[in-house]
């Protein structure tokens, strides 16, 4: 059995107002020395090119959950954003005319996550990306964002592929450690798929620490609809930290706090991140295991 990675996707301005990921597609594509010389071939991507003109995460709607099965086929569905769906999968996608292996979605949020990797399903080839990239990149965290592919982000889209996010920083800046960290990730990748796809002997049985998570948070609302209260400062910029007990989460504008039953040893991420507010998502309550990796296919 053979499992080679040919094409690799790098993708950035999947928001388009999250310049870190463009920045690094054009410097890549000013200079794709790092590209060169591989055992597979790289394509660097700006996914959402006309969000990014406008400086806007999105235009109709946003990108990365517009390739769901039912908006993608749903002909009388024009958003710019799904007719651009459309047409990287038409190129990038399995039936495309330049299908590639594996997507890394380049991201950035305003909340305090340090760099993260989210898989969305637990494929082998994901699994141990993951865990080669903790060891490139100190503090990694790794989230598994379930099974199902029914949110329509890009990196669901391809066969492989898992979305890098680093914060915080604020839309529509640049930012030097976001930059070179993120930066570090994508050259880490490449090297990833080099050694996968010459050494299979390097990827033995391993186990990773994930994060999976099992509560959406929504901000409360007051009388009139409207949001009632802010993220509490001792939760504040604590993502990814060990929570139990009773979670102190919200304040409203009267100091009253609003306390959260946990479910056990809980870890928040994605805390009062600026684009959820549209939808009234806090930040996600996530729990920690570890997941055991078998050996590369190729070594037995
Ligand atoms: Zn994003």
């Amino acid at each position: 059995m053979s499992f080679q990675i040919h094409h690799l996707l790098i993708a950035g301005g999947t928001h388009g107002d999250e310049w870190t990921g463009v920045k690094l597609i054009h410097a890549f594509l000013k200079k794709p020395d790092a590209f060169l010389g591989r055992t597979f071939r790289t394509s660097a991507l700006i996914s959402n090119p006309e969000a990014f003109k406008e400086q806007k995460r999105y235009l109709d709607r946003d990108l990365n959950r517009s390739f769901q099965k039912e908006l993608l086929t749903d002909l009388s569905v024009s958003d710019r954003e799904v007719q651009l769906a459309r047409n990287l999968l038409a190129t990038y996608g399995p039936d495309g005319t330049d299908p590639a292996d594996f997507v890394m979605d380049l991201h950035t949020t305003t909340a305090a996550t340090g760099p993260c990797l989210i898989l969305s399903h637990p494929s082998l080839i994901n699994l141990h990306f993951a865990c080669f990239l903790s060891e490139a990149i100190p503090n990694l965290k790794v989230a598994l964002w379930n099974g199902d592919r029914k949110t329509g982000f890009l990196k669901d889209a391809l066969p492989n592929g898992v979305t890098f996010e680093i914060g915080p920083i604020a839309q529509r800046t640049w930012n030097a450690e976001i930059y070179f960290t993120t930066q570090s990730a994508v050259l880490a990748a490449l090297d990833f798929f080099t050694v996968w796809n010459a050494h299979p002997e390097h990827f033995t049985d391993k186990s990773l620490e994930i994060f999976e998570p099992y509560q959406t948070v929504m901000y409360p609302l007051d009388a009139n609809g409207e949001l009632g209260a802010m993220i509490h400062p001792a939760l504040d910029g604590k993502d990814f930290s060990l929570f139990s007990g009773a979670l102190q989460a919200f304040m409203e504008p009267s100091g009253n706090v609003i306390t959260l039953p946990l479910d056990g040893p809980s870890y928040p991420m994605f805390v009062g991140e600026a684009s959820y507010y549209e939808k009234n998502v806090a930040f996600y309550l996530m729990k920690k295991r570890k997941m055991s990796l078998a050996n590369h296919p190729n070594w037995t």
